[in-house]
């Protein structure tokens, strides 16, 4: 099976090959580097990559980096990391800004053809004219002036901002991306990656096309916001092909798709840069944002978001989807591959008086369902810690854990039953119990009928840990309710609680992801996990109904 699942864009791939159009199917993937790529980008990589790898073609990674101002190398060699982390490779690493001779060749070629002018309105003016439909005074000027001018904007003759080079198309057309658009405006800035050769930087309109044909691209794909944007796409490619060094034919062609969007969460660059310089996050890895280096910082695997962008398709549907079929799918990715092993996130100590010494209990990682083998000795003792809200002194009505006169089963353990409880300022501090003889492992024979199992680790052995518990970056659906999203802001998406673990993880690889009974997927955080001090990052909880 193919890594896209079937849509209107396999079908015109498919009509495309089978009419002999394209010898070779090639996509790109044109990120700005003016950021981190985030898991809306995954789509469109997915679709990228994954249309190159089913249809026998080629997939590049394309640097779309024409604006000055906003662009970095961290940003672009980070991009280019993650692309490779979800699992793509690309068939070449391009940069935009490498072809900007080329693209001025061809400018000059507009011009001599009477295609497109300088314009030296001040932007108001002309946004204002463009509004109502009207030209530009400076709309007829002759081609030698507007060579003339256009080669002093490119030597660097005019200021920032101070004229545009504009393509004359229709200064009235019924599309307004079509109203005589920019293709060129002044920046005095240094280019993080073509340096200070160029003054004249190339719009998106302009720029895209060319780098498309140039690159031999079949079919470009974006987002469905640049729907309005193909009649100028199209605009560029008709009046270059055939010159400039460009065939006439295959040419590319834009295809527009829904963007992916979820619940929850932000998935704009612009907005992300806000948390991440207003400090309301750690930094672009923080794990609770939505980028890609985030997810992997947290413990979720490249093969689960690759999974999720599947499952939830490619469309011209905008649509946004829950966070929770995400959680599902990273779950259903984990729950295989995720010993499981014990540990207590907020603990309560018991005291077993009845329990001396040790015992090492022989307990399986996995459950019954899942066709592995593979234990570890988990010990046991006379004091261990079970999960604070595993118990409580007046239980609600079906409460089926720790309570007085409730027994409950110690998961691959005993059955206790509570003696006392010691309490301090309204806070039960250590719980007094005993261990019910014979009850070892999980007997039904034994007679015993407790309502519930719970976690637990043997204090003398357990390992502290950091946990940090992760949940939705935004308290609402749509972060924008209300009109102002850093309003609703979780301030409980992170949750550090301190707590333990059984031992046997200190002897496991550094990666390992892990089912805590009950409580959720985990593992260590890679960048401020110690083996002497352990950082767990929750990636997900369990399923509802499976967390208590
Ligand atoms: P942002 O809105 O976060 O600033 P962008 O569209 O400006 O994103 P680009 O670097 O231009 O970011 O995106 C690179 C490619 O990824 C483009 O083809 C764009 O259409 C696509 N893309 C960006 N965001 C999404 C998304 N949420 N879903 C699908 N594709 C996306
Ligand atoms: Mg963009």
């Amino acid at each position: 099976m193919g890594l896209v699942p079937p849509c209107f864009i396999t079908e015109i791939v498919e009509r495309d090959l089978r009419e002999g159009k394209y010898a070779k199917l090639r996509t790109r993937f044109p990120p700005e580097p003016n950021g981190y790529l985030h898991i809306g980008h995954a789509r469109s990589i997915v679709l990228n990559f994954g249309l190159a790898q089913d249809y026998g073609g080629e997939c590049y990674l394309r640097m779309d980096d024409t604006n000055p101002e906003t662009e970095k190398e961290e940003y672009a060699r980070a991009i280019e990391e993650d692309v490779r982390w979800l699992g793509f490779v690309p068939d070449g690493v391009f940069y935009a800004s490498d072809y900007f001779d080329r693209m001025y060749a061809c400018a000059l070629l507009l011009i001599e053809e009477g295609k497109a002018y300088v314009d030296d309105l001040p932007e108001e003016e002309m946004s204002a004219l463009r509004a109502e439909g009207k030209p530009s005074p400076y709309r007829e000027r002759s081609v030698e002036e507007n060579l003339d001018l256009f080669q002093r904007m490119a030597r660097g003759e005019f200021p920032t901002g101070s004229r545009v080079l504009r393509a004359k198309i229709d200064p009235a057309h019924p599309n307004f991306k079509l109203r005589d658009p920019v293709l060129y405006r002044i920046v005095h800035a240094s280019h993080y990656h073509a340096g200070n050769r160029w003054v004249v930087y190339p719009m998106y309109d302009y720029a895209h096309p060319l780098e498309d044909f140039i690159e031999g691209i079949s079919h470009s794909l974006c987002t469905l916001e640049f729907e309005n944007n193909r009649a100028i796409y199209d605009w560029v490619i008709e009046n270059v092909r055939g010159k400039c060094g460009f065939p006439e034919a295959p040419r590319p062609h834009q295809y527009e798709f829904a963007r992916l969007d979820l619940t929850h969460t932000v998935l704009s660059k612009r907005k992300l840069i806000q948390l991440v310089e207003g400090g309301l996050v750690s930094g672009w890895d923080d794990p609770r944002l939505p980028t890609l280096r985030a997810l992997r910082r947290r413990g979720v695997r490249p093969q689960a978001i690759v999974e999720f962008v599947r499952k939830t398709g490619i469309s011209r549907n905008e649509a946004r989807i829950p966070m929770d079929l995400l959680e599902e799918v990273i779950r259903d990715d984990l729950n295989p591959i995720a010993p499981r092993v014990l540990g207590v996130v907020d603990p309560l100590k018991v005291r077993l008086t009845n329990y001396e010494g040790e015992e090492w209990i022989e307990a399986p990682y996995w459950p019954r369902d899942i066709p592995k083998a593979g234990s570890r000795p988990l010990p046991f003792s006379g004091e261990i810690y079970i999960e604070r809200t595993d118990f409580s002194l007046n239980p609600p009505k079906g409460w089926k854990r720790f309570a007085p006169g409730q027994r409950v089963r110690l998961r691959h353990a005993y059955v206790i039953e509570l003696e006392d409880v010691v309490e301090e300022g309204g806070e039960v501090k250590l719980l007094k119990a005993r261990v019910v003889p014979g009850t070892l492992g999980a007997n039904p024979e034994d007679g015993m009928k407790p309502k519930g199992v719970i976690h637990w680790v043997s204090a003398r052995h357990a390992l502290p840990v950091e946990f940090r518990l992760y949940g939705r970056l935004f308290l609402t659906e749509d972060p924008e309710e209300g009109g102002e999203f850093l309003k609703n802001l979780n301030p409980e998406a992170l949750v550090v609680k301190r707590g333990f673990l059984e031992p046997s993880v200190a002897q496991d690889p550094e990666d390992t992801r892990y089912q805590l009974e009950r409580l959720g997927y985990f593992w260590r955080d890679p960048v401020d996990s110690r083996p002497s001090a352990l950082v767990m990052n929750r990636i997900v909880p369990l399923k509802e109904g499976y967390r208590a």
